[in-house]
C-alpha cells in the first residue's frame, strides 16, 4: 500500500485559539473521525485515509449498531452514536463527513467549533447560503474546509485543465458533459426519496458544475434547464436532467444528468476555435478514461497514468493543513457549485433562464 510521505509537523488543530503544531510520528499516524457510516467511507475513504498515512480513530452513525459494525469491517478501534463524543477526542485532527447531505451543515459547524480540520464530501450543503456560513466558520476557527469533488483529481481532468490553460485547443467555445448511468440499488434510498437531499442536482450537478468551473476557470453565470423524476425518483426529486450553463468567460456548458440511463460511457468534451479535447469514461470513483486531443481532422491519445482519487483528495487536504499547498477544492469551491446546481434546480422547476446568484 503507497504511503504518503509524512509532512515535518501539522496542525493537530485541538484549539482553534491555540492552533498546535506537532510532528507527525509523535501522533503516530494523522488521526481522523469518520462522521457517517456511509457507502463511500466504507468502499473507498477509510482506505484513502490510511493511504495517505492517516489513521482512522472513530466512527460516527445515528446507529450505533451500524457504527459498530463498520468500525468492525474496517478495524476502526472506536464507534459512536454522539458527534460530540467523537469531536472531544483530542488524538483526532481531522475529520472526514460523508453523513446525508442535511447533515453536513451542523456536522461543519460542530466540527469547526472543536477547532477540527474538516474534509466534507459534496454537496458542502444543501443550500448556498448555509455553505456560506460553514466556510465562514471554518475560516474564523481556523481549521481548514476541503471539499470531495474528487473529479478534480483525476490526471484526465487535470491534463486536459492544463491544455485548455495553455491554450492548446485555441479558445473553448463549448464544453459537453454526459454523466449518467443506472443508481445502484444500495443508493436508491434518501437520493432519490427526499426531497429535501436535493436529488441529482446536490448529487450529480454539484460535480459537473465544479468540474467545469475547474477546467475552464470561469464561473457559471446563467443556466437554462429541463429535469423530471422519470424512474426512480418523483415530480419533487428529480433523477434525470439536461441543462446548459453560459460560463463567465463566455463558454457554453451543456450537461445531461441521469440516474436512469444504464450503459452509459462518461464524456467531457472541451470545443475550442482550433481543436477539441475528448475525454471518455472519466466520471467515475476510479481513476479511469482516456483523452483525446483532435487537431485538424486528427485524432492523438495522450497517455495518462492513473492515479487514486480520493487519496489524491486527502493528501491535497493534507498539505493544506500543513501550510504546503491547498485542497483540490476548498469550502468557496464547494459553495460556489452548490450556487450553481441551486440554479439548475430552480430553472428546471420554472422553466425559466435562472442567475447563478455569487456568495462572497
Ligand atoms: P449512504 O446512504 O451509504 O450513507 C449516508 C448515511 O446514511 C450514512 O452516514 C448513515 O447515516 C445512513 N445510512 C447508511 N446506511 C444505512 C442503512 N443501511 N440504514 C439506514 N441508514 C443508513 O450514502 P453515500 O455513501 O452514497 O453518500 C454519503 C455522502 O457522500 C453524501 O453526501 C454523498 O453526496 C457523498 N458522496 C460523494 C461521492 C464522491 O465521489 N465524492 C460519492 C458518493 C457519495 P449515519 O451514519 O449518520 O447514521
Amino acid at each position: 500500500m503507497a504511503m504518503r510521505k509524512a509532512k515535518n509537523t501539522l496542525h493537530a488543530g485541538l484549539s482553534p485559539a491555540e492552533p498546535l503544531t506537532v510532528a507527525v510520528d509523535a501522533l503516530d499516524g494523522f488521526g481522523w473521525g469518520l462522521i457517517g457510516a456511509s457507502t463511500i467511507a466504507r468502499e473507498y475513504m477509510v482506505d484513502a485515509i490510511r493511504r495517505s498515512g492517516g489513521r482512522p480513530l472513530n466512527v460516527m452513525s445515528h446507529d450505533g449498531a451500524r457504527a459498530a459494525a463498520f468500525a468492525r469491517d474496517l478495524d476502526i478501534a472506536d464507534s459512536c452514536s454522539d458527534l460530540d463524543a467523537l469531536l472531544a477526542d483530542r488524538r483526532i485532527c481531522a475529520v472526514y463527513i460523508s453523513s446525508t447531505n442535511t447533515q453536513h451543515r451542523h456536522q461543519v459547524l460542530a466540527a469547526a467549533a472543536a477547532g477540527k480540520h474538516v474534509l466534507c464530501d459534496k454537496p458542502l450543503a444543501t443550500r448556498a447560503a448555509d455553505a456560506l456560513k460553514m466556510v465562514r466558520a471554518c475560516e474564523k476557527a481556523g481549521v481548514v474546509l476541503a471539499v470531495n469533488h474528487h473529479l478534480r483529481s483525476s490526471p484526465v481532468h487535470q491534463t486536459m485543465q492544463r491544455m485548455i490553460a495553455a491554450g492548446e485547443i485555441g479558445v473553448v467555445r463549448s464544453l459537453m458533459i454526459v454523466h449518467a448511468g443506472y443508481l445502484r440499488p444500495v443508493l436508491q434510498s434518501w437520493r432519490v426519496k427526499d426531497a429535501a437531499e436535493g436529488g441529482i442536482y446536490l448529487d450529480l450537478s454539484v460535480h459537473d458544475i465544479d468540474l467545469a468551473t475547474f477546467l475552464l476557470e470561469q464561473a457559471p453565470v446563467t443556466v437554462v434547464a429541463l429535469g423530471a423524476g422519470v424512474a426512480l425518483g418523483s415530480n419533487t426529486v428529480h433523477d434525470h436532467a439536461m441543462y446548459a450553463l453560459k460560463m463567465s468567460g463566455g463558454t457554453f456548458v451543456q450537461v445531461h444528468e441521469s440516474f436512469v440511463t444504464p450503459d452509459v460511457e462518461s464524456q467531457v468534451v472541451a470545443l475550442g476555435s482550433e481543436g477539441a479535447l475528448i475525454a471518455a469514461g472519466t466520471l467515475a470513483q476510479r481513476s479511469t478514461g482516456t483523452l483525446t486531443r483532435r487537431v485538424n481532422g486528427r485524432n492523438e491519445s495522450i497517455p495518462l497514468r492513473a492515479n487514486d482519487l480520493y487519496a489524491d483528495t486527502v493528501e491535497q487536504f493534507l498539505d493544506a493543513i500543513a501550510g504546503t499547498g491547498s485542497p483540490r477544492a476548498t469550502g468557496r469551491d464547494g459553495l460556489a457549485a452548490i450556487a450553481g446546481a441551486e440554479a439548475v434546480g430552480r430553472a428546471a422547476a420554472t422553466g425559466r433562464a435562472v442567475a447563478v446568484k455569487r456568495h462572497e
